[in-house]
């Protein structure tokens, strides 16, 4: 079966062409896919006779909701969605004042190895197709009735790790013929794969680029995150201000403040050092303790103080507002759960 999610509406209209249908149905199709829509037959204004080819040979999409939760605290929902093959992802939804953010998954696991991070505890089952990246939207925004504005690639997965196909999704998602999401409106994660880190900047997207760095010298950030071992903050820091240069965009760095380990005065100074003259900006994030992981959240205090040695330096910066902590809304959390019960691991 053909997932027509996974296609550019110029593949869509190829596809259809393909099937000695008139070329301007594949824009009507391509459309109809972004509308809500439960079936083929929903599809009004394509002939009957299509409509039928279409249930034979394709599929809409659409991914499972196998469990949701709604924060009592700030309405945040969590997703847990279930692809075609019986795999869970999941999925979170975050409302700001600006509208609707969707929190995307990129692969099912991960193989990054952060010791803080619940999504890589059991290691990365595959990649998602674009498809798969584009159903979270539409699942997600059809049970909620209404639009949603900006997304985050900051799910479970490693999305430079899947590059071809999250570079896909960028392409669908923005279509004007579809979700009409524009670049700007989206930020992509990473861990910090630099050869990826220049492939991306040389597609010149409007994307916003966060970098999860969360330390600020190689022993410390290689005993968090084994990347670092491969790719170290020098290397990794070369291939941001080559990113700045390459897009005139500003990059984000994801700093988690983990509790005595990266949260004193002395790393807000050095992380004002790797950063100054960068066009950046710092996003603080007091980790989300994960029962696995061992570690404990920097007190409040730690992280006000720590945002404040940054401003006064000049470095800008803003503390991550943490949201639907009734639900396990940290990535991976609610997958690990589901998979616990299964006892699959
Ligand atoms: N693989 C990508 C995107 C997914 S993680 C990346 O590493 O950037 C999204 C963000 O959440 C990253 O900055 C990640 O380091 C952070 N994160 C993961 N586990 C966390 C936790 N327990 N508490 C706080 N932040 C966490």
């Amino acid at each position: 079966m053909i997932n027509l999610l996974d296609m550019t509406c110029e593949e869509v209209t190829s596809y259809i062409i393909s099937q000695n249908e008139p070329k301007f149905r594949g824009k009507q199709i391509y459309s109809w896919l972004y509308k809500g829509i439960s079936s083929f037959e929903d599809m009004l204004n394509i002939p009957k006779s299509l409509r039928e080819k279409l249930t034979e040979n394709c599929t809409l999409g659409q991914l499972e909701i196998a469990e949701k939760f709604v924060s009592d605290i700030d309405e945040t929902r969590k997703y847990l969605l279930q692809l075609n093959d019986g795999n869970y992802i999941e999925t979170v939804l975050m409302k700001y004042h600006h509208g609707y953010t969707i929190c995307v998954s990129s692969q099912v696991g991960c193989r990054m190895g952060c010791k803080f991070c619940a999504s890589t505890l059991n290691g990365k089952v595959r990649d998602l197709t674009a498809g798969e990246i584009i159903g979270q939207i539409l699942a997600v925004q059809n049970d909620l009735g209404e639009r949603i504005s900006n997304i985050v690639m900051m799910g479970i997965g490693e999305p430079l790790d899947n590059f071809d196909n999250v570079m896909k999704f960028l392409k669908i998602v923005s279509s004007p013929d579809g979700l009409n999401i524009g670049m700007r409106h989206i930020s992509l994660s990473t861990c910090g794969l630099v050869p990826k880190i220049y492939e991306l900047a040389d597609e010149k997207l409007q994307i916003t680029l966060s970098i999860s760095l969360h330390a600020t010298d190689d022993k410390m950030r290689s005993s968090i995150m084994p990347v670092n071992n491969k790719y170290n903050i020098e290397k990794l820091i070369e291939a941001c201000r080559y990113y700045i240069e390459k897009t005139n965009r500003r990059i984000s760095f994801e700093y988690t403040l983990i509790a005595g380990v990266n949260d004193n005065r002395e790393t807000a100074d050095a992380l004002t050092s790797l950063l100054t003259g960068m066009l950046c900006h710092v996003n603080l994030i007091p980790v989300n303790a994960v029962s696995e992981t061992g570690f404990k959240k920097s007190d409040r205090k730690k992280v006000e103080a720590f945002q404040a040695q940054l401003e006064k330096n000049g470095i800008s910066a803003t503390i991550r507002r943490e949201m639907g902590s009734d639900i396990s809304a940290a990535c991976g959390q609610l997958r690990n759960k589901k998979l616990n019960q299964k006892g699959w691991t």
